[in-house]
């Protein structure tokens, strides 16, 4: 018995972890996520700290001095009490690996692919990302001419420094610029983190001829949201180098942030005063008509790709358009959900199952959804009392409420599991968790499930309370 105690103490922190890595991935990007984020595992979980482990001291550093606020703020989520973090190193497998695999001859082919191997990885220009398929409006009309003016007139601008908020295009920008040189033109397309992580790679297998040469050979230098090149005096110093050498053999070099030069943090002067030497462009948050039109654009590709005849109605369309203006990134994100419901359910959304799909992007009041009001609801639905619902027995006909209020928290507030725990009369986590699972499963096999759970998500959102 003791031993399945443990087993399942294992289980649960597991889970706990792949949860805040995920949290992690969406909040840094997939390209911090991969470098650092995944390497980091959790060892052990303590009262007020918890233990985790990365491969090498050089990987702690690295994240002690950029994530680590993120990371814990991120673990706070779901657990309050943990105030600190603590690093072990231990090496992983690839590691000892090496370290066995001793013959020189071929450690040296391993360090010679490596740059290459990473070539391969990181300098795929993402083909579905091109100027045809780019659609301009005011917001990035400017950023857009002078990204077509460098690709047809080699080192008009140079460098051309692009700027703006994110999803708004500035990737897929310098996508497209990569895409058109690439046809006669030697393309290095990175971003600045991958830069930063190969720079630290080669210096440790001691292969900075390599990529000094590597970096120095191209025509054509992207470098995507260069606001991560901070701090590390060394290798700012390396890419100074690298940027002035290219510059002084007449290749094109494109940069891309999240600010302006001058706003940029922990970056040396000088290079910041040469990325303003070039030009400077920014891309705004997009406006309402450019909004309409990717919409629209979206809505027909998709169509077309599918080749059905689910089309998002004009009302959904303006009304997306007017209520999803932070960024590009969202309001395609916006248009999937809604074509993937059209197509799970055979029918276009109405407004109201609209407003439900899109909840997390219209900005729509969270704070007015409280558990209490969740758990008030849900009773009243099912006809049971809260004391009954917060009591520990387990009838079924009290389960499923219980298990439905739990999901219903989970998916319309921002409470972590171990705070939606606490409010249903200090359940475990797990039990949250397996709640989570058990409505998700019989949602999609259970038809009058999943319209109760639309019918009490509506009630919650817009308190339609004639509707019980
Ligand atoms: P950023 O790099 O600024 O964060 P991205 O270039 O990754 O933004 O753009 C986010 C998403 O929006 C991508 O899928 C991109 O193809 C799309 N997108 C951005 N701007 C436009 C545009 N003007 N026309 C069509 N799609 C766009
Ligand atoms: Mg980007």
């Amino acid at each position: 018995m003791n031993n399945s105690k443990i087993n399942k103490n294992i289980e649960k922190i597991n889970l706990e972890w792949n949860i805040i890595q995920s949290e992690m991935k969406l909040q840094l990007g997939t390209d911090v996520y991969e470098s650092w984020i995944k390497k980091i595992n959790l060892i052990e979980e303590f009262s007020n700290y918890i233990l985790l482990s990365v491969p090498t001291r050089f990987i702690r550093d690295w994240i002690t001095s950029r994530y680590l606020d993120q990371i814990l703020q991120t673990i706070k989520k779901y657990k309050k009490e943990i105030v600190r973090i603590e690093f072990k190193i231990e090496e992983n497998k690839e590691k000892i690996e090496k370290k066995t695999d001793g013959l020189k001859k071929s450690n040296e082919n391993q360090k010679v692919s490596f740059i290459k191997d990473a070539y391969f990885q990181y300098n795929r220009i993402d083909p579905n990302k091109r100027f045809e398929n780019f659609l301009i409006g005011q917001s990035n009309q400017i950023a857009f001419e002078a990204s077509k003016k460098v690709s047809n007139n080699f080192s008009y601008y140079n460098p051309l420094y692009i700027y703006g908020g994110v999803g708004l295009g500035k990737t897929h920008l310098l996508n497209s610029i990569g895409h058109k040189l690439n046809e006669n033109k030697k393309v290095m397309f990175i971003s600045a983190e991958r830069f930063m992580y190969q720079f630290v790679k080669s210096i440790k297998s001691n292969e900075m001829v390599k990529f000094k040469e590597y970096f120095r050979n191209t025509d054509v230098l992207l470098i995507d949201d260069i606001q991560f090149m901070n701090g590390k005096e060394a290798m700012q110093e390396e890419f100074f180098h690298t940027f002035n050498a290219l510059l002084d053999k007449g290749s094109q070099i494109i940069v891309s942030a999240d600010r302006p030069p001058n706003k940029l943090s922990r970056i040396q002067e000088r290079i910041k005063s040469r990325f303003s030497g070039g030009l400077v462009v920014d891309i705004q948050k997009p406006e309402y008509d450019l909004r309409r039109k990717i919409i629209n654009h979206k809505i027909n590709e998709l169509i077309t790709l599918y080749s059905d005849n689910l089309k998002i109605s004009d009302e959904i369309q303006d009304f997306v358009s007017s209520k999803v203006t932070t960024n590009i990134r969202e309001l395609i994100g916006a248009i999937n959900r809604l074509v993937s419901f059209s197509r799970i359910y055979k029918k276009i959304p109405s407004l109201s199952e609209t407003k439900i799909i899109l909840k997390d992007l219209l900005n729509l009041n969270e704070n007015n959804v409280t558990i209490d009001a969740i758990q008030t609801i849900v009773c009243k639905f099912f006809k049971i009392s809260k004391n009954e619902m917060l009591s520990s027995r387990r009838s079924r006909y009290l389960v499923r409420p219980r298990q439905t209020a739990i999901y219903l928290t989970k998916i319309l507030t921002t409470k972590s599991l171990p705070e939606i725990g606490r409010e249903f009369s200090n359940r475990d986590h797990t039990t949250i968790i397996h709640s989570v699972r058990t409505i998700e499963k019989l949602k999609e096999k259970n038809p009058d499930m999943s319209d109760n759970i639309s019918k009490l998500k509506n009630i919650i959102l817009y308190k339609k309370d004639n509707e019980i």
